[in-house]
């Protein structure tokens, strides 16, 4: 079953870019995406190596940039899309992570929280899980249990988000655990009970982020941001008593962007490097195991030892469970419309390209003897 599911979605022109006169440079029709080099003059032939034109197949081509446009796709869309499929594996009894990938100013924010008014993903994925919960606790299908921890990861140092004011510690280790995978020891758990529990954690952690001006943007965050939902179901129909446990890995990531090509210095510019380490090494796990699937599906290969490098960052160690066997992932390419940003958006583009391969085949983390 191919679990492995990747979005491109096009923002409006901001402001900067308007006041730049930049050009308009994405089309986007069904699910592909096509970006334009202005600097390569009409009608060029191949000789010189240089496209005026490329064009991308995703699973998702999302055009956001302008609301007239009648392929405009709003945040009820990409939740009806994405955040649907995030929920169904939840209740199934699935791991899912869903990481948003972009340039800084791009829309990762947006498309992952939203703004007031204008939710994202991770608030209307809460709260599609709470509503699903309150009907099937009516029908005394199952009881359930949610919990909720928010964490950051800035300079490959994980921070809790949602920490007490008491705790002093923002280095927090990853262990392993032998059966349930990596975790991130002394990380806050918050039992919530419906929605609104989960909109105050929500709004504490996001004032906790760690974010820091840079000369792209002043918002801009330099951090990797992990919302999870840990969901128990414990069913009552079977003669045996069964626990079924989801996690669901809600993922901001930090700009793409290469240090140098915001004017980054000194500690900025360590930091841009620790950022690009995660980045690097997510794109390498994600090839490896694009090259593991496509091993499983190709019967004349011979089988291969792919070495999948999750331990070589921070980030990628505490995916794990999410990016291969045992989950169901989406990816969410965030990207600008404007010709001042073609070279981060095309790396964008092939970044996501990559992504797509990967063929996962979940399983159900059923554990009937509890
Ligand atoms: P990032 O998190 O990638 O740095 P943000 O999500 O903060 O970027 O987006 C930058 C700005 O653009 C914000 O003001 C945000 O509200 C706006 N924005 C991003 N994507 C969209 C969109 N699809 N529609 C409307 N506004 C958007
Ligand atoms: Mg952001």
């Amino acid at each position: 079953m191919a679990s492995v599911k990747v979005a491109v979605r096009v923002r409006p022109m901001n402001r900067r870019e308007k006041d730049l006169n930049a050009k308009f440079i994405i089309s986007m029709e069904k699910n592909k995406t096509t970006i334009t080099n202005l600097k390569v003059p009409e009608g060029a032939t191949g000789d010189t190596g240089r496209e005026r034109t490329k064009t991308f197949t995703y699973d998702f081509s999302y055009f956001s940039a302008d609301s007239k446009s009648p392929s405009f796709v709003c945040q009820e869309m990409v939740f009806k899309n994405l955040g649907m499929d995030v929920l169904k594996s939840a209740f199934e009894g699935y791991n899912a992570c869903v990481f948003a990938y972009g340039q800084t100013g791009s829309g990762k924010s947006y498309t992952m929280m939203g703004n007031a008014g204008d939710a994202g993903l991770i608030p209307r994925i809460c709260e599609g899980l709470f509503s699903k919960i309150s009907e099937k606790t009516k029908r005394n299908e199952a009881s359930f249990r949610t919990e909720v921890s928010y964490l950051e990861i800035y300079n490959e140092r994980v921070r809790d988000l949602l920490r007490r004011k008491s705790s002093k510690t923002n280095n927090l280790r990853i262990r392993e655990h032998p059966k349930e995978g990596p975790y991130v020891e002394d990380l806050s758990k918050h039992l919530v009970q419906n929605y609104t529990d989960v909109e105050e954690l929500m709004e504490a952690g996001n004032i906790n982020r760690t974010t820091a001006a840079t000369g792209m943007n002043d918002v801009s965050s330099r951090s990797h941001a992990i919302f999870t939902i840990n969901f128990t179901q414990a069913q009552f129909d079977s003669e045996m008593p069964c626990e079924t446990v989801s996690k669901i890995h809600l993922v901001d990531l930090a700009g793409s962007e290469r240090a140098d090509a915001t004017g980054a210095t000194g500690v900025r510019l360590k930091e841009g490097g620790n950022i690009n380490k995660s980045l690097v090494t997510l794109g390498n796990v994600i090839s490896a195991l694009a090259d593991l699937s496509q091993d499983a599906t190709n019967p004349l290969s011979k089988k291969k030892q792919v070495f999948v490098p999750y331990r070589d960052s921070v980030l990628t160690w505490l995916l794990k469970d999410s990016l291969g066997g045992n989950s169901k992932t989406i990816m969410i390419a965030t990207i600008s419309p404007a010709d001042v940003n073609y070279g981060e958006t095309l790396s964008t583009l092939r970044y996501a390209n990559r992504a797509k391969n990967i063929i996962n085949k979940p399983t159900i983390n059923e554990d009937p003897n509890v």
